[in-house]
């Protein structure tokens, strides 16, 4: 892939895309949400598709010319539907947001109730933060994960639901170490008539490959993201039983969005695919094992983590306890400058504040794509505590930038 031809008509966009490439060729990309696509992925979401309006569904479009646009839907549906075992899958949705939106669309009136975790617990934007559309037009009460365990508290959820009544539960995380037991959120919901979304926006890729429990066939709908643990380029997809197949649809079009962004779904058919070979549940079980390596380097560098460790994706290290006068958003900034990109990320009990969190979070979906294993994860876990051990201490951190960059060269990501 060359940006010759972005060049020979604009330079300016030819040089940031140029630069992202490099960035990413020479960074550590460790948000949790973020990984790198295989080039079939690129070149099918940089085809012809993006030229072509698809509004409706296979078979039944409402534009001429959508024979091959209903191939690729179809081969996405069918791939998706293998993946995860799902009856019904709609892979139209533009992002994990949308997706979301339109399953509120088709269950919920404005001013129901939706009740959905906490945001600084790990929850997500579009389950109903003040923010987001969903806290302007749902009525939402949250629940908490424990304040000393750091993990899901069902005994409380299901108290919580009996209190608020909600017509929604929702579930699903962004930056939740844990496994969920789904059918507990269920029991939850089914005790108190309300549906269950299930939203596996970050775990998609785990579920799919059999790491972690699957909601599918638990929960009434289940939301995701394809560009998270599932690497099939940028865009959402939502599942359901056939009796809200319906339903579903006509919420994600016409009732969000017009055409599909037929190119992504392109993407999704070509990750999928790829998703299916035995190498990808090779790459999975690879990712939750880096994740267990990166933890325990971790702690045994006096960090703490939320929840002890990790059976995820992901680590959450709560810096209060190891270090106190160092906030999420200040490691963030230190890592950055020596190639190692993450976030500051709220905790559980945060005393500080969104903008200026206590933690940090660090993902090995990215990581583990370029190759990385046990030795290469323990070595970052050792870097991280070394920069955020000596903030400001622009020697270590060129040691630790050269060593990076050392990782980086011997795991390229795109030829
Ligand atoms: C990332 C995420 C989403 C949304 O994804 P976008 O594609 O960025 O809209 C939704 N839910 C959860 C829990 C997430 O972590």
């Amino acid at each position: 892939m060359s940006y010759d031809r972005v060049r020979a008509v604009d330079e300016d966009v030819a040089d940031a895309l140029a630069g992202e490439r490099q960035r990413q060729r020479d960074t550590l990309a460790m948000i949790a949400s973020e990984n790198h696509v295989s080039e079939a992925v690129l070149a099918a979401q940089g085809s012809e598709l993006t030229n072509k309006y698809a509004e409706g569904y296979p078979g039944e479009r409402y534009y001429g010319g959508c024979e091959y646009a209903d191939d690729v839907e179809e081969l996405a549906i069918e791939r998706a539907k293998d993946l995860w075992g799902a009856e019904h899958v709609n892979v139209q949705p533009h992002s994990g947001s949308s997706s979301n939106m339109a399953v509120y669309l088709a269950v919920l009136e404005p001013g129901d109730k939706i009740l959905s975790l906490d945001l600084t617990h790990g929850g997500h934007l579009s389950h109903g933060h003040d923010a987001n559309f969903a806290g302007k037009l749902y009525d939402v009460t949250h629940y908490e994960v424990g304040a000393e365990t750091g993990r899901l508290d069902y005994d409380s959820l299901a108290r919580k639901a009996e209190e608020a009544e909600p017509d929604i539960i929702v579930s699903g995380f962004s930056a939740y170490p844990r496994q969920v037991d789904w059918e507990a959120i269920q029991a939850a919901a089914d005790s108190v008539g309300a549906y269950h979304m299930a939203d596996i926006a970050h775990i998609t890729g785990l579920v799919a490959a059999g790491e972690h429990p699957s909601p599918v066939g638990v929960a009434d709908f289940v939301t995701g993201s394809t560009h998270k643990t599932i690497r099939a380029g940028r865009g959402g997809l939502i599942m359901c039983g056939e009796e809200h197949a319906d339903a579903i649809d006509t919420a994600v079009f016409p009732g969000l969005q017009g055409g599909p962004l037929m190119h992504n779904v392109a993407g999704k058919a070509v990750g999928f695919g790829e998703a299916l070979e035995p190498e990808y549940r090779e790459y999975a079980a690879q990712v939750v094992q880096n994740a267990e390596v990166l933890g325990e380097a971790l702690k045994e560098n006096g960090f703490s983590l939320v929840s002890g460790g990790t059976d995820t994706h992901l680590v959450l290290a709560d810096l209060r306890d190891s270090h106190p006068d160092t906030t999420g958003s200040e490691a963030e900034e230190a890592l950055a400058e020596v190639g190692i990109v993450l976030n500051g990320n709220t905790v559980p009990g945060e005393t500080r504040s969104a903008f200026n969190p206590s933690g940090i979070r660090a993902g090995t979906p990215a990581l583990t794509t370029r190759g990385f294993e046990e030795p290469e994860m323990r070595r970052v876990g050792d870097l991280i505590a070394r920069v955020v051990d000596n903030i400001g201490d622009e020697e270590v951190y060129a040691d630790v930038a050269a060593e990076v960059q050392e990782l980086c060269d011997a795991h390229p990501i795109y030829e």
